[in-house]
């Protein structure tokens, strides 16, 4: 049985196809995902970028064994199509996540996480020079799940960090600096408490920064970082840390530029990758055409970078900017009158205009 959103997702796909030359999953997600996802869709196609759209609904599915999985025809196309844009998903209170995240992370091993946080014209926070890049290692650090009870009352969660995984995000970070004309990476570790896990870490990106003379590499603490973040965030370009830090400090980025309603992400893997929004469901929101398009739209412009299709993700990025400076459709989050629908429009005929 197919959500609304992902038929409606269909239809769309379906007028693009004649065109298209190269696939991606798309994964509408629950609340205001349809909405956002049909945003994003008719822009591109007022952009003519040059892809289908490859809809999957995710509703787990009960196999034989009563354990509830995402299907597997989801996990096939992100095999099939190596690119996946996906908005946000429901957590049921009281039944667990939706394991979504985890079994794509875990079969494509999506190792950073990457989220550019640039202050917008037109929609008014504490600075407006913020222009910084989160990279978040993705797959171990406190959150490998290892944790047992040692005895009553007294719990251990291990903190995991292999050389493998530390050289390849730090490896993926100085790749990020120097294919964006980034100057400085900055690493972000408590390696002065935490010796031998965020030792290591720091190690491996010392050893990649030899590799990169030509970008200046920083060591500071993570608590350093917080501090002078939210007092001088211009003096941040790309940032590098273990999974925990990356979390936290990603939001508090994202928070400097206007919120999670803005801020687009990547999930970068070996040979895949799947773009999300961060922010929610907007569960109080949803199907009043109130919701904000703009981080989806920024991590399908993520997207298209990292498809190399730069020619595009410049004009959408572009329009959407734009279209926020402008502010006669932005909408109600941003301080607007727009709805979904006009914010859209705008942005689709600024795109038209660039063409
Ligand atoms: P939320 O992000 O959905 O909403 C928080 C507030 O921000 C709400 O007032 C909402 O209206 C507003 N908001 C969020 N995105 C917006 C947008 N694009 N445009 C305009 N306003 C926007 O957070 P929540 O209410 O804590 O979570 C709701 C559901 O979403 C929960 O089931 C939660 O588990 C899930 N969730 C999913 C993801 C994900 O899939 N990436 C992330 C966070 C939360």
């Amino acid at each position: 049985m197919l959500t609304r959103g992902v038929r409606q997702s269909i239809a769309y796909g379906r007028q693009l196809s004649s065109e298209a030359t190269r696939r991606v999953t798309l994964i509408p997600g629950d609340g205001i995902g349809p909405e956002i996802s049909k945003a994003v869709q008719e822009i591109f196609e007022a952009a003519k970028v040059p892809i289908s759209w490859e809809p999957v609904d995710v509703t787990p599915v009960k196999g034989r064994d009563g354990i509830f999985r995402i299907p597997q025809r989801c996990i096939d196309l992100m095999h099939e199509t190596k690119v996946g844009l996906k908005g946000p998903l429901e957590t049921p209170i009281g039944k667990g996540h939706r394991s979504l995240n985890l079994a794509v992370r875990k079969e494509f091993n999506l190792y950073a996480n990457v989220r550019p946080c640039r202050s917008l014209v037109g929609h008014k926070t504490l600075y407006d020079n913020v222009d910084v890049v989160t990279i978040r290692e993705n797959t171990e650090g406190e959150y490998s799940g290892i944790e047992h009870e040692v005895s009553p009352g007294i719990m251990q969660s291990i903190k995991l960090i292999t050389q493998e995984a530390s050289h390849r995000v730090a490896k993926y970070a100085f790749e990020y600096a120097k294919q964006n004309g980034r100057k400085l990476v900055t690493v972000v570790h408590k390696a002065n408490i935490m010796r031998m896990s965020d030792g290591l870490f720091l190690n491996c990106c010392r050893e990649v920064a030899n590799d990169y003379p030509e970008i200046k590499f920083k060591e500071a603490y993570l608590d350093t970082v917080c501090l002078n973040m939210v007092q001088d965030p211009s003096q941040y370009d790309v940032l590098v840390m273990p999974n925990l830090y990356g979390d936290i400090l990603s939001d508090l980025c994202a928070g400097l530029i206007g919120g999670l309603g803005v801020t687009p992400s990547g999930n970068i893997g070996e040979g895949a990758a799947v773009f999300e929004s961060v922010h929610g469901t907007a569960p109080d929101i949803a199907g009043q055409d109130k919701a904000n398009p703009t981080a989806l739209l920024l991590s399908s412009v993520l997207m298209l970078r990292y498809m190399e299709l730069n020619r595009y993700a410049d004009r959408i990025e572009k329009a959407c900017f734009d279209a926020i400076a402008d502010g006669s459709h932005k909408t109600g989050d941003l301080g607007g009158t727009g709805t979904c629908t006009s914010f859209t429009r705008d942005i689709c005929a600024r795109v038209k205009d660039l063409d």
